[in-house]
């Protein structure tokens, strides 16, 4: 018996990295996933591993910039899986640059992936969870959305965005016992992080008390941990995963 069993559970940017992870765990805990990315064949070795396990997955392709891609997905998901108990808004992008060689199309292209991607999931699938009178948004900051970064103006702004979304949204919806929560990684293992020099890596590394990078599993666990009944008094907040660089 897994702590999600009869949960349905919708998770962008779900291909690879820590979707991919938060999909296993979920699915792992006895959720039925509705699975989103940019083009559904990048879904396919998440889908075989989530059926591996017994559990449902359907996938569909969504832009989370796009409103009526999200809208559609949402309803193609809920045709499909009945309900949504479970929305993980995990889908992100960086394009790092310092502040003065900043474009703005490199501006817009993360704030409109990382926060109004966001908000336009949290919007469609509010609904239905308030409709519902029940369930449990987990959103994906990070820790450079707390901190800030230099050369990463636009990220910190989505992701500081994505938590005063997060906050208010929980506000909102808590009355119709509607959950809205936040993780806020630190340096993740992923294919995000891999681009870094060694440099920037060894320097990061030095600032994690833990003494490690973390990995998308280390994600994982806490986004069940918030996307269960075992944090049903818990709204509102930001964990950090981050080894204790940002306490
Ligand atoms: P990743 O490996 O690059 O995965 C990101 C996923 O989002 C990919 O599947 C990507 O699809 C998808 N995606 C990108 N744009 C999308 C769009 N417009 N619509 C739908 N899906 C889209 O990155 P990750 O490291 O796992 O990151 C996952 C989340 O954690 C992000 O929100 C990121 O900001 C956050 N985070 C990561 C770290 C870290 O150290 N890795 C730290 C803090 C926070 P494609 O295959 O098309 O790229």
């Amino acid at each position: 018996m897994g702590v999600l069993d009869g949960k349905i559970a919708l998770i962008t940017g779900a291909s690879r990295g820590i979707g991919r992870a938060i999909a296993e765990t979920l699915a792992r805990e006895g959720a039925d996933l509705a699975l989103c990315d940019l083009q559904i064949d990048w879904l396919a070795d998440t889908a075989a591993a989530v059926r591996a396990l017994g559990r449902r997955a359907e996938c569909f392709a969504v832009n989370v910039s796009q409103a009526a891609d999200v809208e559609a997905g949402v309803n193609a998901a809920v045709q499909a899986l009945g309900r949504i108990d479970i929305l993980v808004n995990n889908a992100g992008i960086t394009k790092d640059g310092f502040l003065a060689r900043m474009s703005e199309a490199d501006w817009d292209a993360v704030i409109d992936v990382n926060l109004k991607g966001t908000f336009l999931f949290s919007k469609a699938v509010g609904k239905i969870m308030m409709r519902q009178r029940g369930g449990a948004i987990v959103n994906i900051a990070s820790i450079i959305g707390l901190i800030g970064n230099a050369g990463q103006c636009n990220y910190a702004a989505s992701k500081a965005g994505v938590i005063a979304l997060t906050k208010s949204v929980a506000k909102e919806l808590a009355g119709r016992g509607v959950r809205a929560n936040a993780v806020a990684p630190g340096f993740i293992e992923t294919r995000m992080t891999e681009v870094l020099s060694a440099e920037v890596r060894q320097k990061m590394l030095d600032a994690i008390p833990m003494g490690r990078f973390g990995t998308p599993q280390d994600v994982a666990d806490v986004v069940l941990f918030l996307a269960s009944d075992a944090s049903s008094y818990v709204t509102g907040h930001v964990v950090t995963v981050s080894g204790g660089m940002v306490m």
